[in-house]
């Protein structure tokens, strides 16, 4: 089984997915992360983000590889654990920039796609294009968003907690200017799949919110075996 979570930023998609995988015993594959380690390898390497053929050489080359349960997530960059550097608000923005480039999703997308369609249970990955463009085929799609005030307030109580220098302020700022850069780009801009399941968090709880998705997968199970049966 495969399931797409995409969504604008500070939506609560890698919370939800995180515990959609656990109680599903599928992987999680949080596709941001993949995103965020490419462009820490153009950063660690003083390069020009925006010379589009240093930044996909550099992609080309790196070796980004998520390991650990939903909960204990690490992610590793050509062998080093980066997880504790990936979050700042700078990779955020670099992540967002790169992002932009066809060579450099068409390379992560196939990455993703070969994780998803190898994990032997299924898997569920989030990020902004998944029901769209990396499994247009999934089985269940979500699409989570929430007002931008509350999706900023979210992410920076997760900064926060990492101990990350920021404020509330430029948090909303930061959001704001990514969501905008993913939803205007020309390659696999972020838009809601027609067959997408759409779900607005803002007066929801995370509890409300994952009852409703494990419903909406358990319905989709249920039809599924009755077809095979
Ligand atoms: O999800 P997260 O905020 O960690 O993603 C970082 C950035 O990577 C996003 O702002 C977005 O620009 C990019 N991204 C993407 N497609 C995905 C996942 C992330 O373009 N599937």
């Amino acid at each position: 089984m495969i399931i797409a979570i995409d969504g604008p930023s500070g939506a609560g998609k890698s919370t939800l997915g995180k515990r959609l995988a656990t109680e599903l015993g599928l992987l999680y594959l949080d596709t941001g992360a993949m995103y965020r380690a490419a462009a820490l390898a153009v950063l660690d390497r003083n390069g020009n983000i925006y010379d589009v053929d240093e930044t996909t050489a550099t992609v080309i080359k790196t070796n980004v590889e998520l390991s650990g349960s939903p909960d204990n997530l690490h992610v590793f960059l050509n062998g080093l654990e980066i997880s504790g550097k990936i979050r700042t608000p700078e990779v955020s923005q670099a992540a967002s920039l790169i992002s932009t480039l066809p060579a450099v999703r068409r390379i992560l997308v196939e990455r993703q796609k070969q994780l998803g369609l190898n994990a032997p249970h299924g898997c569920v990955l989030d990020g902004r294009d998944i029901g769209t463009v990396v499994f247009p085929n999934a089985d269940v799609k979500f699409f989570l968003t929430a007002a931008p005030e509350s999706r900023a307030a979210r992410r920076f109580a997760e900064l926060k907690e990492k101990h990350v220098e920021t404020t509330l302020k430029e948090t909303l700022h930061d959001i704001i200017e990514r969501d905008t850069r993913d939803s205007s780009r020309h390659d696999s801009p972020l838009k809601i799949a027609d067959d997408a399941i759409v779900i607005d968090s803002t007066a929801l709880s995370t509890e409300q919110v994952f009852e409703t998705m494990l419903a909406v997968v358990r319905e989709r199970q249920k039809s599924v075996s009755a077809l095979q049966s």
